[in-house]
């Protein structure tokens, strides 16, 4: 039988994928630097953490590395009873993905039929619209107000659509702002009964601890998703992990990639955990980055917005002031973002650096801004 490509046609796509937008939901930076040609110096655009992983992580995870031929564990245990000890809670009320980003996936694809209406802030964490779009789910949006997740208005359009999900994340990205439990509580009462609400807490390690919602697993109406992308600096490893009732984790286990976070990353996740004097190190740091960003901010007539999170979002009044600041820090090899949607797109986004890389970004920025 003789092969006749040029006569082939490729099967359909299916409709869903056709007819979706060919965005991702962040750029980059390896890409940037390809298509500048230039290469990046100082990498505070990401909000991955400068001050790089707990030494008990990289011992655990070099260790690791000698076994990575094998698959790592499916079932995540060691992690998941490291994670039931510290939290209080139970091992069958923990799911283990590859970061945040793909538990989202799951968790849209769990929850949401095609057309099934799903409500976040406008301007808010785009990985989780991007798989809103992918599942066939519809987003509404509502305004942030004052730079704040509106939470009043959140459950107005949660109820006024009759949307299955509402998703939060608290501190927010790209903000930095934090709602307390109490806000939250009353926040969740107003919601329809069959709405689930997504707490994504990837920067929950930089909240003030007394504020924060406690853990109540007993809940089926809440999912709240962490990381160790952030505050343990393993962004790269792809590592996190999702808290939720048993009945909801179970019907993740059937959808989920069982064998998709390697030995490495799960060595490390536990060795982070274990380190609290590596936590406290960073968050610390990190606490002392962000009032020197405010400071800056102070001096040159612009606005830090109070940050939870390890970055803060500096408002310079106007989206073509903030355009063109990134675009004159690229030049200078420094990489911070811009939030895309209006009038979130008037902020630069800088990740708090190390005091080396502070020190540079500020004079960079002063520099910037005086031309
Ligand atoms: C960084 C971030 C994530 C991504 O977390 P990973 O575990 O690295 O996938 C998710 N949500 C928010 C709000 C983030 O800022």
């Amino acid at each position: 039988m003789q092969k006749n490509l040029t006569n082939s046609t490729r099967p359909p796509f299916a409709s869903l994928v056709r007819e979706l937008p060919s965005v991702v939901p962040f750029v980059p930076p390896e890409a940037l630097e390809r298509q500048s040609g230039k290469k990046i110096q100082i990498r505070i655009g990401a909000n991955e953490s400068t001050f790089g992983i707990s030494p008990l992580a990289q011992k655990a995870m070099a260790e690791a590395v000698t076994e990575i031929h094998w698959y790592g564990d499916s079932e995540c245990y060691d992690l998941r009873s490291e994670l039931a000890r510290i939290h209080q809670i139970r091992m069958d009320e923990i799911v283990i993905g590859s970061g945040i980003d793909e538990l989202l996936g799951l968790i849209v694809r769990a929850f949401l039929e095609p057309g099934d209406r799903v409500v976040s802030s406008l301007g808010g964490y785009p990985t989780f619209n991007y798989h809103v779009a992918g599942f066939g789910a519809k987003l509404e949006t509502v305004p942030y107000q004052n730079f704040m997740n509106d939470l009043d208005a959140l459950a107005a359009k949660a109820v006024e659509t009759g949307a299955r999900m509402v998703y939060l994340a608290n501190p927010d990205n790209p903000t930095g702002t934090f709602h307390s439990a109490r806000a939250l509580e009353k926040f969740m009462d107003k919601l329809p009964k069959d709405c689930l609400l997504l707490l994504d807490e990837a920067y929950i390690e930089f909240a003030p601890a007394a504020e924060t919602l406690p853990l109540d697993l007993e809940n089926p109406r809440i999912i709240r998703t962490r990381t160790f992308s952030k505050v343990y600096g393993m962004a790269g490893a792809r590592i996190g992990y999702a808290l939720a009732e048993q009945e909801i984790i179970r019907a993740i286990d059937k959808i989920r990639n069982h064998f998709g976070v390697n030995r490495v990353a799960q060595a490390g996740a536990i060795a982070s955990l274990q380190d609290t004097e590596f936590l406290r190190h960073v968050v610390q740091a990190v606490a002392e980055g962000r009032k020197e960003y405010e400071q800056l901010a102070k001096k040159l007539g612009f606005t830090a917005i109070p940050s939870h999170t390890n970055f803060v979002a500096i408002d310079v009044g106007c989206d073509q002031k903030a355009a063109a600041i990134r675009e004159a820090l690229f030049e200078k090899g420094i990489f911070i973002r811009v939030p895309q949607v209006a009038p979130l797109n008037r902020c630069l986004r800088v990740t708090v650096g190390t005091p080396e890389e502070r020190r540079i970004f500020a004079q960079a920025l002063e520099e910037v801004v005086s031309e």
